[in-house]
């Protein structure tokens, strides 16, 4: 295999993963507990895996849970059924993002309990300055290992990584697939063996019971994001809390 797709593939997987489990397990949902130390090497390692398009964790997390208490209503920050098309989507995340990111938008306390914050790595992390110096490491890996210029075709999607993973589940997991639930809202599962999104796909289950960390439901819904979940709470490097092993509905 080339050394572009290798490195394609693998970021789209380091990137996906930082955003499950650190944005939306860990700073969104608090399945789970870590110390200081492990909470900035995670801020570090998503900074690292998202690269171009990362995300404040303290944003995501705040717009994730406005996302879950005001599902499909017109406070939803992404919602297909209030949007005129996918960029008419993206494009009022992104502007709440910011709003949230900036200060100009003021969430309601319930969304700010215990979410991580980094303001003094913040600071230069979500600058436009860094989204260049990490596109510019992408061309110039991409200059040097790709086969030909049809493969630079590839580094728009490097850059927009996030959002781009953001936006399958956001719009495509709100529109297309299965429900295990009738809800009322238009949450569904993608696929049922997630291996393009991590189990993120599995978003029916993740409305259902929005406080589990294995976002699985069926035996062949595996899980890739709660294996390492178990692993890192195995090894001591983060604490799997009870309630997030049970079946708790619509908290988040
Ligand atoms: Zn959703
Ligand atoms: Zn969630």
């Amino acid at each position: 295999m080339n050394t572009v797709l290798i490195f394609f593939i693998t970021h789209w997987y380091l990137s996906l993963f930082s955003q499950s489990f650190f944005d939306h397990r860990y700073a969104a949902h608090r399945d789970f507990t870590m110390n200081k130390f492990w909470e900035r090497f995670f801020y570090i390692f998503t900074y690292i895996t998202q690269g171009a398009s990362y995300m404040s964790p303290r944003a995501y997390a705040i717009m994730h849970r406005m996302h879950h208490a005001y599902t499909d209503t017109e406070n939803d920050p992404h919602s297909p059924r209030h949007s005129k098309g996918v960029i008419d989507m993206m494009l009022r995340t992104n502007r709440i993002y910011l709003g949230i990111l900036k200060g100009t938008i003021v969430p309601e306390s319930q969304f700010t309990k215990l979410v991580p914050d980094w303001p003094a790595f913040d600071k230069f992390a979500v600058t436009y300055a860094s989204s260049i110096f990490w596109t510019v490491l992408y061309v110039i890996f991409y200059i040097n290992y790709a086969p030909n210029y049809w493969w630079f075709l590839l580094v728009p999607i490097h850059v927009l990584m996030g959002p781009i993973h953001g936006t399958i589940i956001n719009w495509f997991a709100h529109k297309y697939g299965y429900k295990n639930f009738e809800m009322d809202n238009t949450a569904r599962n993608l696929m049922p063996v997630d291996i393009f999104m991590l189990g993120e796909g599995y978003h029916n289950n993740h409305h259902k019971f929005s406080t589990r960390a294995n976002f699985g439901y069926h035996w062949y819904e595996i899980d890739p994001v709660y294996w390492v979940i178990l692993f890192l709470n195995m090894l001591g490097i983060i604490q799997l809390k009870k309630e997030s092993k049970a079946f708790v509905e619509n908290v988040f």
